[in-house]
């Protein structure tokens, strides 16, 4: 079974990202054969100054490594190194019909976002992505609940391309876990975390010293009444008690009874603490790995990719109809 999943280069990763994607893949990678990219493609869909996008395409890398992703056991690489992922998302596009692709709830909420920039690339988005799953043959997407619209989107549309061609991809699944799949932003608990939000006071980032993890808990907005509990309707302290309960390996019970009772205030300190044990070895680890070092996973990832790419590539050019170079 081949599991597949990126992140964008987008920004800075924060807790959101870890606990709804890259935590899961840690369980993956010693039981399925992983790839896990970095969507560099995918984030020039927003404007990029071209030096952080390079910066932080190297930084996720390292991210990767220092949560414990094993290059030795799953390939990591970077989207742009291999081409196949655009010369697929071509032909899958036109495939993909206008109206499915405007119901898609990422671009209509990127679009209000980046008004001024509504381009073609935001809008084929998902195209491209089922062009990175497709490619490697994937069986299960583990992803962020927010992702769960575009990974039904690819399996509708590799099941098109099969019907029309003949059988030649495997239809994926997306895997989201219940608990953490969409942490919501600190500063608003009704939208979800996000590493291309506009306050640095929406996200606990992954590579934030203790200064602002302490800065940005005490921030955090809360809701009306004083009980620690997890209640629908307390949307703020729910994401708080989520984030603190998975980072402690508790169960909600065990959480509730723990702070049953204490204040806001005690609740935050708590979880700063429990932010911090986290991110420190971390953040230790990611500052010893050398730039030297990731490029050479990068080019033995692009390496091992390129290979089942181009294997997909052969089989989709023959079925469209396409004349094999000569
Ligand atoms: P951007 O705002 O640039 O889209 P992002 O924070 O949404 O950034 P992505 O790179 O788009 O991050 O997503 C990487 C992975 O993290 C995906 O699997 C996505 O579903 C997951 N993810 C993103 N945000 C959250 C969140 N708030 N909670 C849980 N998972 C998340
Ligand atoms: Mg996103």
């Amino acid at each position: 079974m081949r599991v597949f999943s990126a992140i964008l280069p987008s920004g800075n990763l924060h807790i959101g990202n870890y606990i709804g994607a890259i935590k899961n893949w840690l369980e993956l990678q010693n039981q399925y054969q992983c790839i896990f990219s970095i969507a560099n493609y995918h984030a020039i869909t927003v404007k990029q100054d071209p030096e952080i996008l390079r910066q932080k395409s190297l930084e996720i890398a390292k991210i990767y490594l220092a949560a414990g992703i094993d290059p030795k056991k799953v390939i990591i690489f970077i989207q742009s190194h291999i081409n196949e992922h655009t010369e697929l998302a071509w032909i899958l596009g036109t495939l993909a019909t206008i109206s499915e692709l405007k119901r898609m709830t990422q671009f209509k909420e990127k679009s209000e976002q980046h008004k001024k920039n509504v381009n073609l690339g935001l809008f084929s988005y998902p195209v491209l992505q089922a062009a990175d799953i497709l490619l490697y043959q994937t069986e299960i997407v583990p992803v962020g609940e927010d992702q769960k619209q575009h990974i039904e989107f690819t399996a509708d549309l590799a099941k098109k391309f099969n019907k029309l061609f003949g059988e030649t991809f495997i239809i994926p699944k997306a895997l989201i876990k219940e608990e953490g799949c969409r942490i919501m932003g600190l500063d608003n608990p009704l939208k979800k975390m996000s590493k291309s939000a506009k306050s640095p006071l929406n996200y606990l980032g992954l590579l934030d010293t203790s200064e602002e993890i302490r800065k940005k808990i005490s921030k955090a907005v809360t809701d009306s009444g004083a009980e620690i509990k997890f209640s629908k309707d307390k949307p703020a302290i729910f994401n708080l008690l989520t984030i603190y309960q998975i980072l402690s390996f508790q169960s909600k019970k065990e959480v509730e009874e723990k702070f049953k009772n204490s204040n806001y205030a005690d609740f935050k300190k708590e979880l700063t603490k429990i932010v911090l044990e986290f991110l420190e070895p971390l953040q230790e680890r990611f500052y010893k790995i050398k730039d030297k070092e990731v490029y050479e996973i990068l080019q033995d990832g692009a390496n091992k990719a390129q290979g089942i790419a181009r294997e997909t590539m052969k089989k989709v050019k023959e079925r469209v109809g396409f004349l094999t170079s000569l």
